[in-house]
């Protein structure tokens, strides 16, 4: 199989942390995993820019670290205010309410986000126990400004969860010097590891909320209660047991936690940023319009665009032929209208490249006119350095 996986989550995988995956299971109170458990927990930390905030690792996905933010954070009753952009939004929504939740949802068009003054508004009179933002909706390609409408929670007393799952070490993120309460995210995406990890990091305030509750966690599984002592003993050097950790997922996790933190995170966030500018060149050049209405509120992790004219959802086969596989829609009301182009982690300039060129090699196959290697020219033209 030597397609280049190019889709928004799962990604491509680094070699070492595939390695990972395969090496001897080690038993889950061992000293060996404790170790590693706990120093991915510690790397953890670093990566959401939370040393204050307490990270948890459960075995999952991203909607399971939804849950997770959901099931202990909301009591029947409560108020939560969704800033909606999409398909994710909409399931954010969904789980609010499958707990009991007064839902009140912030909405834009598909491709925009919403209007902040109105968010602003509805903050400042709603009597809201937490707001839900989805940092980039993956359906959508659109990605919020999270620091503004988390300043903006916080200003108001309002508990703010982020769902980083398609942007979480890809898109820029300071958890603790922006006063985000829950970040929750998933493996599989720009965090570099295979399908299988819920992670949270939660705050102090997120959790002393949890702690103020009235009545219980209605989810096992999902109580801070049962985890957080997990959380904190691996940590600290011990073991403790609740329910068996996913041994070779957090072996993966440790080694792709390592690697992002050598890049470093300004580094990572800004490589994310230039392997987006040089797509943002080639959809140009090759006359596709984004399903984001501007590239401020366009994402960094992945392309979201409309078939041109002529061309369907049946040409994404075409690209995969051409040897990348890509994305077909995900908004329920454009689903048939557009593809995505995940661009995260591992990403290099090669893998820019190849997948331009074969966009551009479908596109001639379905009969589109535009001038041969155009595409190519101008990423390649994006990724190198000024001068
Ligand atoms: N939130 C966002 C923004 C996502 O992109 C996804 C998955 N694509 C999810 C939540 C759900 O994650 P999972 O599919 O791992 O359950």
């Amino acid at each position: 199989e030597r397609d280049l996986l190019m889709i928004p989550g799962p990604v491509e995988f680094d070699p070492e942390v595939m390695r990972a995956l395969g090496a001897k299971t080690a038993s889950h109170v061992s000293p060996e995993f404790i170790a590693v458990f706990g120093r991915a927990l510690q790397r953890l930390r670093e990566v959401c820019l939370a040393p204050s905030a307490q990270p948890f690792v459960v075995a999952g996905s991203g909607t399971w670290a939804m849950e997770m933010a959901v099931a202990n954070l909301v009591e029947p009753g409560e108020r939560a205010l969704v800033v909606n952009t999409g398909y994710f939004s909409d399931r954010m929504a969904t789980l609010l309410e499958r707990y009991g939740a007064e839902v009140v949802q912030a909405r834009a068009t598909p491709g925009e986000v919403p209007d902040l003054t109105e968010v602003e508004r509805l903050l400042a009179g709603g009597r809201f126990k937490l707001m839900t933002v989805t940092h980039v909706d993956t359906s959508t390609g659109v990605l919020t400004p999270a620091e503004t409408l988390v300043r903006a929670a916080h200003r108001h007393g309002v508990l703010s969860v982020v769902d980083g799952v398609c942007a979480t070490a890809g898109e820029t993120f300071h958890q603790d010097a922006w006063g985000a309460d829950v970040y929750l995210t998933a493996s599989q995406k720009a965090l570099g590891v295979p399908p299988g990890l819920a992670l949270l990091s939660v705050s102090r305030r997120a959790l002393d909320s949890w702690r103020a509750r009235r009545t219980p966690v209605r989810s096992l599984y999902a109580d801070f209660a049962e985890w957080l002592p997990i959380m904190e003993a691996y940590e600290a050097g011990r073991a403790a047991y609740f329910a068996t950790p996913p041994v070779n997922l957090v072996y993966a996790l440790d080694v792709s936690l390592g690697q992002l933190l050598r890049e470093g995170m300004e580094a990572r966030f800004a490589r994310h940023r230039l392997m987006a500018r040089a797509f943002r060149a080639a959809w140009r050049a090759l006359g596709l319009r984004t399903l984001p209405v501007s590239e401020s509120v366009a994402a960094h992790t992945l392309s979201a665009l409309y078939f041109p004219e002529g061309v369907d959802a049946a040409w994404v086969g075409k690209v995969r032929e051409q040897g990348v596989v890509l994305a077909g829609g995900l908004h329920p009301q454009l689903k048939a209208r557009y593809f995505r182009v995940g661009h995260m982690n591992v990403v290099s300039p090669g893998d820019v490249l190849a997948t331009v060129g074969a966009i551009e090699r479908a596109l001639a196959v379905a009969g589109h006119r535009f001038a041969p290697d155009s595409a190519v020219a101008a990423a390649q033209a994006a990724l190198l350095p000024p001068g």
